[in-house]
């Protein structure tokens, strides 16, 4: 345990440069338990090696780092939990919380949703190729700091979820809690093109008997044409020889427009830090006007 101490965490997936949305959910999370005296963590998602861009890790760190944004903790790479992800699936296999599925993509209907063909044991002849978690028919709420309240029904959204990928990978919404929980991560706060997926996190973390984090989903941010950023990432890498302009505009966006004269990361920073308020944080989405590169 932290001793109480609240930590945070920003956790990118290597698949490219970072785009503008992504510096502002660093930022944002960073910012948000900074204010509150806490640790702010970095996690490089790299268990996905197919969708991995060579080298996007460390230059995801870089960039960070060029910002003032560094982590507290050695900077963890998801690939070196697996072990702790594969723990977690025999558990929730042996508590009957988890079961094997051989269906592929072709097997489940058009609207994708898992209709429980291999919920009761598999068919026969039919070899196992996925895990997936076994949810109820149920309400999951949550607050979320800056979205309020949330219901969400993964039975009914998605059913039974894959934990572990015929592939032999393990699953994001499984990897995530995992290694959230194992950090001691008591405040998710990252882009709200995510929040479709806390429900299922949610219910992972209940199935392992651990509590949920509070959870913060910041405003979307589109471009000029309205277009969400994490869609046009190749257009809109992060120019990281301007990351005063860059964290100015960020703050905006955020709700924290910082006064004028601020210029250096350090000071734009504990400015930030000290103002940070959750509740001035717009729900989004918001527009990226002119880009902070454009000048
Ligand atoms: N690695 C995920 C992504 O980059 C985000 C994980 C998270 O913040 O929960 O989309």
């Amino acid at each position: 345990s932290q001793g109480g101490r609240p930590v945070g965490r920003f956790a990118p997936s290597p698949t490219g440069d970072l785009h503008f949305g992504s510096l502002v959910a660093a930022l944002g999370s960073y910012l948000n338990i900074r204010a509150q005296d806490g640790q702010w963590l970095v996690r490089i998602e790299n268990i996905d090696p197919p969708r991995e861009v060579p080298g996007a890790g460390h230059t995801q760190i870089e960039t960070l780092a060029r910002h003032g944004l560094v982590s507290d903790r050695p900077v963890v790479w998801q690939i070196d939990s697996t072990a702790a992800h594969q723990e977690a699936v025999e558990a929730l296999i042996d508590a009957g919380r988890a079961y094997p599925c051989a269906c592929s993509r072709a097997d489940l209907p058009p609207d994708g949703r898992y209709p429980g063909t291999c919920r009761n044991g598999l068919p026969p002849g039919r070899k196992a190729r996925s895990i997936r978690l076994r949810c109820e028919d149920e309400e999951v709420h949550f607050d979320d700091l800056i979205q309020g309240e949330y219901h969400q029904n993964p039975y009914r959204e998605t059913g039974d979820f894959v934990i572990r990928r015929a592939d032999g990978l393990y699953a994001y919404q499984l990897a995530v809690v995992v290694d959230d929980a194992r950090a001691g991560v008591t405040e998710v706060v990252r882009g709200a093109d995510l929040i479709d997926s806390t429900g299922r996190q949610i219910l992972v973390y209940r199935a392992l008997g651990l509590a949920p984090p509070r959870y913060a989903h910041l405003p979307l941010i589109t471009d000029a044409q309205g277009r969400k950023l994490s869609k046009s990432e190749a257009d809109d890498p992060i120019h990281a020889s301007e990351p005063a302009a860059n964290l100015r505009l960020a703050l905006g966006l955020l709700g924290h427009p910082p006064p004028e004269g601020l210029e250096r990361i350090d000071s734009l920073l504990s400015w930030a830090i000290e103002h940070w308020s959750i509740e001035r944080v717009p729900r989004g989405p918001v527009q990226l006007g002119v880009h902070p590169q454009a000048a």
